[in-house]
């Protein structure tokens, strides 16, 4: 093993990143200062952050604002709160975003932050209290045209807010533009919830068409029912995939005849706190010709297992390893999830001849809506859904002709054309 394969294959997060982007720049030729200044981010922004908590005692946590590079516009990216945010990881999700936005063609360039904290321990005043300290921290780092942080891991449209509040405070004045995925009361934008989940299906639409498959009829197994999930689910639906299982982080339910209503799954979902048993609850059941459905509990990971035509994992990273690749039979993955396949899995499963459609391609949907509600901001305006959808649509379509038209030509998979297709954008401002 080479050194490129060693850092490819690398379970820190960073040295992985920084496999991909070598292996890309090498088939590119690319200019050396760019691959050196790619090769590390612009600002790595180091806080404190000290809270008063409910018991009067002061706790000191640690915050991180990193900017990878911002040769296509300012920095762009969300803000997580986990026990387990550390350095490495947070540059590596910034050089993501850098790749994504660039894929996705939006004027933003790459940048992730985050919080050392589990915040589910946290009171809502504690929560708040952390929060404002450190919007007030990096207040002189973020902007509209600076840095443009958004909700991520454990962080929402009121974290969001209270930050908002701290840089106004900081600036002087209401500016909305420093940060997306507000409510829609604060600013935010209509489409914001379903992008990302949209976003893929289009992205799948596509390649489904270049691979001449007809999605009506075809299999799906979803891990994860969150928000992308979820929406993911709807859309396919709608397209006429049947969908078939579905898991949380609790379990899953696996229906081979497909599943009647994702409405009435989430709606079982909501009542009993899972979705483990939803395959034939009550008004399930009944919907489907009032006939039992054949289904059953399955574990959170068989979903992604099963004989079904596309696989969607919508939850963690590294959901699919060296372990599990083996045994995935689908023949198309849909990477909802940011990194959910290692290294490894990819190798293998690229041999099996199983189409993964990257999910710096497949999951840019949510990051194309926060440039539409930048947009929105910086100019005043407010956007219809169906605006909003229809430019998403485009925006979809065009990324994924790109990203498919480059690995036809290269000759290479659909994740490193999106590299390909990433860096030479990128070169394209650089001068
Ligand atoms: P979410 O918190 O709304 O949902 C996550 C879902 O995954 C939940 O249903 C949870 O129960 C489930 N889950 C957790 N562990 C699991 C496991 N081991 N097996 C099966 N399911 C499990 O999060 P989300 O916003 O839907 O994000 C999902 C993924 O998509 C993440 O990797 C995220 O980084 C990525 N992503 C999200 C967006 C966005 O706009 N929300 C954009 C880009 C990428």
């Amino acid at each position: 093993m080479n050194d490129l394969h060693k850092q490819i294959a690398s379970n820190n997060p960073w040295q992985r990143a920084q496999g991909q982007l070598h292996k890309a720049a090498e088939k590119l030729a690319l200019d050396p200062l760019l691959l050196a200044r790619l090769s590390s981010p612009d600002r790595v922004i180091s806080v404190s952050i000290p809270v008063k908590m409910d018991d009067g005692t002061i706790r000191t946590f640690e915050g991180m604002r990193v900017q990878h590079n911002n040769l296509r516009g300012p920095y762009k990216g969300g803000l997580r709160y986990h026990s387990q945010v550390d350095t490495d990881e947070v540059k590596a999700l910034s050089f993501w975003m850098t790749m994504k936005n660039a894929v996705i063609d939006v004027p933003f360039g790459g940048g992730k932050g985050g919080v050392i904290v589990d915040p589910k321990e946290f009171s809502a005043g504690e929560l708040e209290r952390l929060t404002r300290e450190f919007g007030r921290k990096i207040s002189p780092v973020i902007g509209p045209t600076l840095d443009v942080p958004a909700p991520d891991v454990n962080t929402n449209s009121q974290i969001m807010k209270w930050i908002a509040e701290e840089y106004a405070v900081y600036v002087g004045n209401k500016t909305p533009a420093v940060i997306t995925g507000k409510a829609i009361e604060d600013g935010g934008s209509e489409g914001r919830t379903e992008a990302t989940g949209l976003g893929g299906s289009y992205a799948l639409a596509v390649i489904l068409k270049k691979l001449k498959k007809n999605p009506k009829g075809m299999t799906v197994a979803i891990q994860g029912f969150g928000n992308v999930g979820s929406f993911l689910a709807r859309y396919l639906f709608d397209m006429g995939c049947k969908i078939v299982a579905l898991s949380d982080s609790k379990g899953g339910m696996y229906v081979p005849e497909g599943i009647s209503s994702i409405d009435e799954v989430e709606r079982c979902k909501e009542k009993s706190g899972m979705l483990a048993g939803c395959y034939c609850v009550g008004s399930v059941c009944d919907i489907s010709n009032q006939k039992k459905v054949k289904g059953k509990t399955i574990t959170s990971d068989e979903v992604l297992t099963l004989p079904v035509d596309i696989v969607v994992p919508a939850a963690l990273e590294n959901a699919i390893t060296k372990e599990n690749a083996p045994k995935v039979q689908a023949k198309i993955i849909l990477e909802m999830a940011n990194g959910p396949l290692t290294q490894e899995a990819d190798e293998m499963l690229s041999k099996q001849g199983v189409t993964v459609i990257p999910d710096i391609l497949a999951n840019s949907g949510g990051v194309a809506v926060s440039y539409f509600e930048w947009e929105q901001n910086m100019q005043s305006e407010k956007w219809s859904k169906k605006e909003v959808f229809n430019k998403l649509q485009k925006k979809m379509e065009f990324a994924t002709e790109a990203v498919y038209e480059e690995s036809v030509k290269q000759k290479v998979s659909l994740r490193e054309a999106a590299y390909l297709v990433a860096l030479k954008r990128i070169r394209a401002v650089y001068s």
